[in-house]
């Protein structure tokens, strides 16, 4: 049974890359665009391109504010979505389907209560979201200035998908579900040990090379840390070895190696 079920994954997969191939002059403009998807080596690129089939296949984009998202915004967001899960599969975000695009950041009033009891309200700027169960937010502004950004490490994409397989066990807490109990005492005492340090660079003024938005708790230090991964690998290998090291294993990819 288990071949039969294979083979008919595999049949029904290459119908959805068939049903959405993307155009060659539409990839090559998406590559030119964000050379860090250039940067891979051409096996990387010929599955990050069938791969971005199948994720425009899955998912759901609606533009808002009256915004049209057409095909080569579409595949922007699919290809820079699909980076992060190469190696582990599209399966990882079987968990949404809907993706809602904005021409811009999004003001938005949020509520907390605090230790007392008492409601705070307070006024936030996002260029993007992720919300267990979906639907994302993006920035398109943000998603477009991904690759002059690329150079500090900045990519509101990869950043809203790493929350996205983070969240895979429930909250974003920098620890995404992990094979073993080993794997995971692992994760955090690195990850630990360099977000504490991070966080203290931060609070005595330094200025960091990576973003200090990472400082704000651990979940976005590890969705910081994978938009450096990804867009930036040798500045992160340069600056946090450890965490480095981590994600390549956590990917299983080595960009720094292979650009
Ligand atoms: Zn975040």
């Amino acid at each position: 049974m288990r071949g039969l079920w294979d083979r008919l994954r595999r049949r029904s997969e290459q119908r959805a890359v068939e049903r959405r191939a993307i155009p060659d002059a539409l990839w090559q403009q998406t590559l030119a665009h964000y050379p860090f998807l250039a940067r891979r080596d051409a096996a990387d690129v010929a599955a990050l391109r069938r791969l971005s089939s199948l994720f425009l296949d899955r998912k759901e984009f609606s533009g808002a504010q009256g915004l049209d998202v057409d095909d080569a915004m579409a595949v922007a967001i699919a290809a820079q979505a699909c980076l992060p899960v190469l190696r582990i599969g599209l399966a990882a975000y079987d968990g949404f389907v809907g993706i809602v695009v904005q021409p811009d950041e999004v003001q938005v009033r949020r509520e907390f209560v605090d230790d007392a009891g008492i409601v705070h309200e307070v006024d936030d700027v996002l260029s993007g979201e992720a919300i267990e169960g979906g639907p994302m937010m993006l920035s398109w502004r943000d998603v477009a200035e991904g690759g002059d950004t690329s150079a500090w490490g900045y990519n509101v994409v990869i950043h809203e998908f790493a929350h996205v397989l983070d969240m895979r066990d429930g909250e974003a807490d920098g620890v995404p579900p992990l094979p073993t109990r080993a794997a995971r005492d692992e994760w955090l005492s690195v990850l630990t040990r360099a977000y504490e340090a991070f966080c203290a660079d931060v609070d005595s003024g330094h200025d960091t090379w990576l973003d200090p938005y990472g400082a704000e708790a651990p979940g976005e230090f590890f969705a910081v840390t994978c938009e450096a991964f990804f867009v930036s690998p040798h500045d992160l290998l340069a600056d946090h070895p450890t965490v480095y090291a981590l994600l390549a294993q956590f990917f299983r990819q080595d960009p720094a190696a292979r650009s």
